[in-house]
């Protein structure tokens, strides 16, 4: 009997290591890990350049209070800023924390303006942003907020890509727009870059915020750094997390001068966030992620993987109805339920995960091996061949 509570519908499968792409389990079977933890670990599993990095700084200071300066974080918020459209960070420990934080400062933002009623944030109904309580309401899913009532007030929403269901939503009380540029959970959902473009259109129209929720699809799963990039707009608040460390738990939110000029001593904080030990993880990781080359080669491997599930689309039509996502961050919705997919190809030793709407969540990490895809691809087809 375990002692862990229940709230996780757990696989029946426990590993004991893993190595680049691989995960080897307590049984000795060896699995292509093309979940990563969720999005994770962007560098696999082990890889030698973070593990330098940890044990390194694990010898030097693990964590100091955020009452000092910590010349980690300042680098790492020196990396991210120099390379995005931000000019602020906030560090915290998770997705939920890193939109927590983002709501904080969107109302703080409008308060300060003397506009303290310009305070609701309009999410895309049915949407993921995390499970703390603010961010289960934001989401606006039923099945998440069964049960946890009293509610928390201030967000509103609309219907995913559907811009006058937006456009109607807009109130005078409107502060910020919050969405993924593509859903992660929802069904690895791509945002039209038209629909982004006229969302950043009206943001500034109306003087809302916008908040483009990139812990899934951020830090170069895309095969750019921002998933939002390829519609070539800019976003005022971009909370991330998932990708950042490796492995090890980050979030961070980051943002324009002017909206974090709000956020003053005293107004936001947390005890481990941007710890050390946490940012020489998010440094090593992005120099990998910065290296020339990095997400150039992401967008190679996205295509060929993209092109090779299309081809296994076309040769099963009555299995497969969507090749879905962008980058290393893929979708195959299905006609049916996907778990016995999912489970048909744990079978064979290739590790995926679900996501809404029959979709089977691929995300190898982003310096998989051409010839680990085509494993994966082998598996993928043989499934679709043997599937009843
Ligand atoms: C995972 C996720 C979150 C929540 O992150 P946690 O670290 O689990 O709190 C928020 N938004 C999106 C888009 C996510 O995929």
């Amino acid at each position: 009997m375990s002692a862990l509570a229940k709230n996780y519908n757990r696989r029946k499968i426990a590993f004991k290591r893993g190595k680049g792409s691989y995960l080897y389990s307590i049984n000795g079977k060896k699995y292509l890990d093309f979940v990563q933890g969720i999005a994770v670990n962007s560098l696999g599993h082990a890889n030698p350049y973070l593990i330098r990095a940890i044990n390194k700084q694990a010898k030097k200071v693990w964590h100091v209070s955020n009452a000092f300066i910590i010349p980690e974080a300042e680098k790492l918020a020196k990396k991210l800023t120099k390379k995005t459209f931000a000019e602020s960070v906030i560090f915290q420990n998770s997705g939920a924390e890193a939109i927590e934080a983002a709501i904080k400062i969107v109302r703080r933002y409008f308060y300060l303006k003397g506009q303290p009623k310009k305070n609701r944030i309009l999410c895309v109904k049915n949407s993921f942003h995390g499970r703390t309580l603010a961010t289960i309401y934001a989401s606006g899913s039923k099945k998440m907020t069964e049960g946890f009532g009293p509610k928390v007030s201030g967000f509103d929403h609309f219907q995913f890509g559907n811009y006058l269901s937006l456009k109607n939503a807009i109130t005078n009380k409107t502060a910020a727009i919050m969405m993924e540029p593509i859903m992660g959970e929802g069904g690895i959902k791509v945002v039209p870059e038209w629909f982004l473009k006229a969302v950043r259109k009206i943001c500034n129209q109306k003087k809302i915020l916008l908040i483009l929720d990139e812990v899934q699809c951020g830090v170069g799963r895309s095969g750019k750094f921002f998933a939002f990039e390829h519609s070539k707009i800019k976003s005022d608040i971009v909370p991330i997390a998932k990708g950042i460390g490796g492995g090890f738990p980050i979030g961070a939110v980051l943002m324009t001068k002017k909206v974090a000029s709000c956020m003053t001593a005293g107004t936001h904080g947390s005890t481990f966030g941007g710890n050390p030990l946490a940012m020489s993880a998010g440094n090593a990781v992005l120099d990998q992620i910065f290296k020339k080359g990095f997400l150039k080669n992401v967008q190679k491997n996205s295509d060929f993987f993209n092109k090779e599930l299309n081809k296994i689309k076309k040769d099963y039509p009555k299995i497969i109805k969507d090749v879905r996502g962008k980058g290393l961050l893929i979708g195959l919705k299905l006609f049916h339920d996907q778990s016995k997919f999912i489970k048909k190809l744990e079978y064979n030793r290739l590790l995926t995960i679900r996501a809404s709407e029959n979709t089977v969540r691929i995300l190898p990490p982003l310096n998989v091996k051409k010839s680990e895809i085509n494993i994966a691809i082998q598996i993928i087809r043989k499934v679709c061949k043997e599937y009843k």
